[in-house]
C-alpha cells in the first residue's frame, strides 16, 4: 500500500490506485454494454472531487455525476470535459453557465424547465436535459401523474431548439435491501415511464436507474448505465449486502492521526468530558488529535475503534471537537505514533464500515463527513 508523505496531526490518504481498480471491478461486474457514471458529489464523498473524477475516467468511467451545479462547474473549471450530469437544482442557480459548460441538467419538474429554457435562450444554445422520474423513491423526480405534462413540455422546448432530452432516469429507494419488492416495482414503473416518453418522441442517449447497491446486485436495473458512488470508494453500501471485499472492492480512504501526547494517570481517573471513562488501574493515555470537527462522529464515543501501537483500541470517553483519548494500557507508544481510525483493513486497522457500526450510521456518512481541516493526500 502506498503511503503519504509526513503530515503533522492528521491526514486522509486517498489511494487512487484502489479507486481505479474499483472502477474496473464495477465495469467488469456490469459488463461491456453498460456504462459507468462516477458519482463525485460532496467532494467525491470526501475523497476529493477532481482527482477522483480524473482517476475514475482513466479507469473507464464514461460519465460523472454531481448533486449541485457548483460541484459540476468546478469539474469543468478543472478542465474535465467528460459527460456530466448534475441533478440538484434550486431557483436562481447558474443554469446558463451550466448550459455553456455542456453539463446535463437533471429536471424533475416544470418549474425547472422554465428556468432551463430561459437560460438556453440567453445562452443562444440548447440545454442538455435528463428528465428524472419518481418511480417510488418519494424524493426528487417527477410523479407518474405529472409525467405526461413534463414530457410534453420538454418536447415542445426541444422542438423550439431550446433543449435536447438526452436522458430518462430515476433513483431507487431500497436497493440496499436484498430482495425488497420495491426494487422490482420501481424497475417496472421506470420501464412504463420510459416507454411513455419514447412513444411520445423522446430519443434519450441514456436510460438509468441503478446506484451502487443495484449495480452490484440487481442486473435487471442496469439499463444503459449505472451511477456508482460508494462502491467506487471501496465501501459496501450496506452490511446486509456484504463487505466491500465480498465484491472485490478496496477501501480508498485511510484516516489517521499522530498521537499528540502520551501520559500516565492513576487508577480511578476520569477521561474526557463527562468522565464517561474511568481508568481501572494506573494507566497510560494517548491523545489522538482528531475530533468531531474533523468528522469523527461524537456518537461513537466509547465505541470507535482505532489502531495504535499494533493493537485496535476503543475510544476512551467522549470524542471532543478536536481530540479524543485512547487507553494504551501499559503499552509503549511514543508521541507521533500513527493512530489509524480506518483504512483498507488489511493491516489490522478498522474500516469505515466498522466506524459506521460504532456510530449507528452508514459508512457513506463516515467518509463524506471527514472535515476540510484534514488534508487529503492523493496517492
Ligand atoms: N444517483 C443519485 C441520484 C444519487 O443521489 C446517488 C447518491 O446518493 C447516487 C446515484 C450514488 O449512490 P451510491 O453511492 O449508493 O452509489
Amino acid at each position: 500500500t502506498p503511503r503519504a508523505p509526513h503530515h503533522p496531526r492528521a491526514r486522509a490518504e486517498i489511494d487512487l490506485g484502489a479507486l481505479r481498480a474499483n472502477v474496473r471491478a464495477l465495469r467488469g461486474r456490469v459488463g461491456p454494454g453498460v456504462r459507468l457514471m462516477a458519482v463525485v458529489k460532496a467532494d467525491a464523498y470526501g475523497h476529493g472531487a477532481v482527482p477522483c473524477a480524473r482517476a475514475a475516467l482513466e479507469a473507464g468511467a464514461h460519465w460523472l455525476g454531481t448533486a449541485t451545479p457548483q460541484e459540476a462547474l468546478a469539474l469543468r473549471a478543472a478542465g474535465i470535459d467528460a459527460p456530466l450530469l448534475c441533478w440538484l437544482w434550486t431557483p436562481g442557480d447558474p443554469w446558463r453557465e451550466a448550459i455553456e459548460a455542456g453539463i446535463d441538467i437533471g429536471v424533475s419538474g416544470l418549474w425547472a424547465l422554465t428556468e432551463v429554457t430561459a437560460a438556453a435562450r440567453a445562452a443562444g444554445r440548447p440545454a442538455r436535459v435528463q428528465l428524472k422520474a419518481d418511480t417510488g423513491l418519494g424524493r426528487n423526480g417527477c410523479q407518474p401523474a405529472d409525467w405526461p405534462a413534463l414530457v410534453a413540455e420538454a418536447l415542445r422546448a426541444q422542438g423550439d431548439g431550446l433543449l435536447r432530452v438526452t436522458g430518462i432516469w430515476s433513483h431507487l429507494a431500497r436497493a440496499d435491501e436484498p430482495g425488497d419488492p420495491s426494487i422490482t416495482a420501481q424497475v417496472d414503473v421506470f420501464r412504463d415511464m420510459l416507454a411513455y416518453a419514447e412513444k411520445a418522441g423522446v430519443e434519450p442517449e441514456v436510460r438509468h436507474l441503478a446506484n451502487s447497491p443495484a449495480a452490484l446486485t440487481v442486473p435487471g436495473a442496469h439499463f444503459d448505465l449505472v451511477r456508482t458512488g460508494i462502491a467506487m470508494y471501496g465501501v459496501s453500501p450496506s452490511p446486509e449486502l456484504g463487505t466491500a471485499a465480498d465484491f472485490g472492492l478496496r477501501p480508498v480512504m485511510r484516516l489517521s492521526g499522530s498521537v499528540a501526547l502520551v501520559k500516565g494517570v492513576p487508577a480511578g481517573h476520569g477521561v474526557s468530558y463527562g468522565h464517561h471513562y474511568v481508568t481501572e488501574r494506573e494507566t497510560t493515555l494517548g491523545l489522538v488529535p482528531l475530533g468531531y470537527a474533523d468528522g469523527v462522529p461524537r456518537h461513537a464515543s466509547g465505541r470507535g475503534p482505532v489502531l495504535v501501537g499494533g493493537k485496535v483500541r476503543t475510544v476512551a470517553g467522549r470524542i471532543a471537537m478536536d481530540q479524543f483519548v485512547v487507553d494504551l494500557s501499559g503499552d509503549t507508544v511514543e508521541p507521533g505514533a500513527q493512530a489509524v481510525l480506518f483504512g483498507a483493513g488489511d493491516e489490522g486497522e478498522p474500516t469505515a464500515e466498522d466506524w459506521a457500526r460504532a456510530a449507528d450510521t452508514i459508512a457513506y456518512e463516515i467518509v463524506t463527513r471527514i472535515g476540510s481541516r484534514v488534508p487529503r493526500v492523493h496517492l
